[in-house]
């Protein structure tokens, strides 16, 4: 080989490697994880942010070698293929997938999209993009709930103003007929149940009055002063003892642990009242045999926020129903139990008060709620 030769040569293979090196960079600076996968899902390449992922999976593992596990693994530290994962289709195909990787890792949406690999051989590798999509899935579903919020409310304001009259006429007349129907009456015990049920057509109207009341919030500093959320909070533990003695449902214990030590938010002491007994309610409802109630009252770590937890050791609520609870009419109780109301006048205060509400539950084991208050640093306490 001659000079001339050897030098184009070098030259050749120095310009390769930069190549090499600036794809290298590129793909490791792509903020989504990015993995070129094969047939039984083994790892051929993978950038830096893949190798971060696998850091959460893999204990010690060194986060440049990934390559030859499986993506699983890497991906969820799971021992089996993702639920709805696209890879077999994309190979056989050679088509491009995209499929969304829902609670795979727990509380976290993806968006995959799974590309054949243009240069493999015979369609035999695919690429997989891991983008999260987290953040904006929790942004649309508070738009939808608010949109829902906003029709409904309407709606629910319409009804209750509609019913109100007729069922103050059958309440009315119910009571006086008691008051003047002898008790040996035959008749006695239906008109009981009359005046029963209109009372609690009542309560249901007066669920969609409130709840109807309920109007997204613009302008937090403009509606409401600085309350003590931990005050408040402190009353409704007081009413919601009153209440669980009443139904001398003694096998709960209600702890609580209020350890904050700011406690000023913009809000309304009573609807914070309202809501904190709501939850309690449903916390007591859900433990039929008895258990904990755990109330604790805290700063976050940066002390800009307010949280309240209310947590009960109850039945828990399946994965599907989590993602409706806060739902208008969305119930899991007995007709007659319940009107599937509570938790979404609780989203509709809690938002408007500036606030944010999020449930977490295990079936069987229990469920928290946290409501989160940014804290108030200026103006007296009201
Ligand atoms: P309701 O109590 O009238 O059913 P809510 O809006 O207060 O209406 O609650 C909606 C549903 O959420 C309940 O029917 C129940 O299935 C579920 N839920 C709420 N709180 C709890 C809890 N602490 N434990 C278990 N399930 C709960």
């Amino acid at each position: 080989m001659d000079n001339n030769t050897k030098n184009s040569m070098e030259e050749t293979l120095h310009f390769v490697e930069g190549l090499k090196r600036q794809w290298v960079a590129t793909f490791d600076a792509l903020i989504d994880p990015v993995m070129i996968i094969g047939p039984d899902y083994l790892i051929h390449r993978a950038n830096l942010a893949a190798a971060k992922m696998a850091a959460a999976n893999i204990p010690d593992v060194d986060v440049r070698k990934i390559v030859g596990m499986k993506c699983h693994k890497v991906f969820a530290g799971r021992s089996q293929p993702c639920p709805g994962c696209s890879l077999p289709q994309t190979l056989a195909e050679g088509l491009p997938h995209q499929f969304p990787l829902s609670n795979v890792i727990p509380e976290r949406e993806f968006e995959v999209t799974s590309q054949p690999f243009p240069e493999s051989d015979k369609k035999r590798l695919a690429v997989h993009i891991y983008r999260d999509r987290t953040e904006a899935a929790v942004l649309q579903s508070r738009l939808i709930q608010s949109e829902k919020l906003a029709s409904i409310g309407l709606l629910a304001g319409g009804v209750a103003h509609e019913i109100n009259n007729p069922l103050g006429g059958i309440m009315i007349f119910s009571q006086m007929l008691l008051r003047e129907m002898p008790k040996d009456s035959p008749y006695y015990s239906d008109v009981v149940e009359i005046e029963a049920a209109s009372q609690r057509c009542k309560e249901i109207v007066q669920g969609l009055v409130d709840f109807a009341r309920i109007r997204p919030n613009l302008d937090v500093h403009q509606k409401f002063l600085p309350v003590d959320a931990a005050e408040a909070v402190q009353s409704a533990l007081r009413f919601g003892q009153i209440n669980l003695k009443q139904e001398t449902k003694k096998n709960i214990r209600i702890k609580e642990n209020l350890d904050a030590k700011s406690t000023l938010v913009r809000g309304d002491k009573n609807q914070i009242i309202q809501v904190v007994l709501n939850l309690l309610q449903n916390a007591i409802q859900a433990m039929p045999k008895g258990g904990d109630i755990v109330l604790r009252v805290k700063n976050d770590k940066a002390k800009e926020n307010l949280i309240i937890e209310i947590s009960d050791s109850g039945t828990g609520i399946k994965p599907e129903h989590l993602k409706k609870i806060f739902d208008p009419f969305f119930t899991t109780k007995q007709p007659g139990q319940g009107t599937g109301l509570g938790l979404s006048i609780c989203y509709g205060l809690v938002t408007g008060m500036g606030g944010k509400i999020a449930a977490s539950s295990k079936v069987g084991e229990g469920t928290t709620f946290t409501i989160t208050f940014p804290l108030d640093a200026s103006g007296p306490s009201s």
